[in-house]
């Protein structure tokens, strides 16, 4: 806009020499400079936070040089546009810390190369002080962005914390309910996408009532995180997932497994557990054990997939307990184990 009204604004002055030349340009520097940014933005992948910092700079020296000129023409009161340019570095446009002061530093001192040897010819009082104000204005601007910049730091640091009070169970430390139904959500999808197999597996505590009966629910929780620790270890893949979505019950997805391979490593996470040797007078083979469920995903949303899981290990619990019951859907839909 300034670039347009300038050509009306300088028709006022008596002589069309080289530096009214020298200010439109200025201006259209800044106009070419603005444009090129963002069409570099819009239509290529250079990093946002390079492109703005050179885009920035282009337009502090171009509003630099247009500010000498209209101060050499004694035109216009330009002696303030330098110095917003400085703060300005300062504002949350995107720079690190690092970024916005070496923008001020080059912008500032620029303007002042141009005040003290440009073609103002102004007072050397006049132009110590306008230089010192420029200098000024970079630690003011630096404390602003400072302060800001420690904000969003811990502001960011918050919401990390936030994001896994919201995802984390409490007491084991794994993936909580929330986090479980999230993550089946988008793993479903994913595998709709790519045509890949997914197991679901329920993991249940067998005899974990009389167990805390017997041995206090302190020593209970201490179970289910030793569990949750086996679970968890037992997972391998980015995209498999062990959570505690109950009580004593936990949740693992087996993402691109079908169900033999899946039924291994379910075995493999019984035999662990129980390989911990974890005192339970209560129970028939004396330690705490669990029974797992499993079903292959046959495409259908994630309420009836689980609900086919629980029925799995359902049967696991009537079946004696301390078992893996994988159940495999025929085409006719009928459950064989
Ligand atoms: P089953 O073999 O049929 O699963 O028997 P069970 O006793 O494990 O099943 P039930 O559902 O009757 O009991 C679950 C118990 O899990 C009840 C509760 O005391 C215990 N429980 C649930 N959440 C926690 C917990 O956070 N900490 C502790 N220590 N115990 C829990
Ligand atoms: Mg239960
Ligand atoms: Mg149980």
């Amino acid at each position: 806009m300034f670039a347009v009204i300038d050509i009306f604004r300088v028709s006022h002055l008596a002589a069309w020499d080289w530096l009214v030349w020298l200010w439109l340009g200025s201006r259209w520097l800044s106009l070419a400079c603005l444009c090129a940014t963002i069409l570099v933005l819009a239509f290529t992948r250079w990093p946002y936070r390079r492109m703005v910092f050179f885009g920035f700079l282009g337009l502090g020296i171009a509003a630099s040089l247009a500010a000498t000129v209209a101060r050499s023409k004694g035109a216009f009161a330009a002696d303030s546009s330098g110095i917003i340019f400085v703060l300005s570095a300062f504002l949350p446009i995107g720079f690190t810390f690092r970024q916005s002061l070496v923008a001020a530093l080059i912008i500032a001192v620029f303007s002042i190369l141009l005040i003290l040897f440009g073609p103002e010819h102004r007072p050397w009082a006049d132009a110590a002080q306008l230089s010192l104000m420029l200098l000024t204005a970079i630690p003011i601007g630096a404390a602003g962005g400072y302060v800001r910049e420690q904000a969003d730091r811990e502001q960011f640091l918050a919401r990390n914390r936030l994001q896994e009070l919201a995802s984390k169970d409490g007491l084991t430390g794994i993936a909580n309910r929330r986090a479980f139904d999230d993550h089946l959500t988008v793993a479903l999808r994913e595998a709709r996408r790519s045509d890949v197999a997914v197991v679901l597996a329920l993991v249940d505590l067998d005899y974990f009532k009389t167990f805390n009966d017997e041995y206090g629910h302190p020593a209970g929780d201490e179970v289910l995180r030793k569990v949750a620790m086996q679970l968890s270890n037992g997972i391998r893949r980015p995209m498999d997932i062990a959570a505690r979505i109950g009580g004593e019950e936990f949740g693992i997805l087996l993402y691109g497994a079908s169900l033999e391979p899946a039924f291994a490593i379910l075995e493999q996470i019984a035999t662990n557990i129980r390989a911990l040797e974890i005192d339970h007078c209560h129970a028939p083979q004396q330690v705490v054990t669990v029974s797992i469920g499993a079903v292959e995903w046959r495409g259908e949303d994630a309420l009836d997939l689980i609900s086919r899981a629980d029925k799995a290990l359902y049967l696991a619990k009537k079946s004696g307990r301390a078992q893996v019951v994988a159940v495999r859907h025929d085409d006719a839909g009928e459950p064989s184990a």
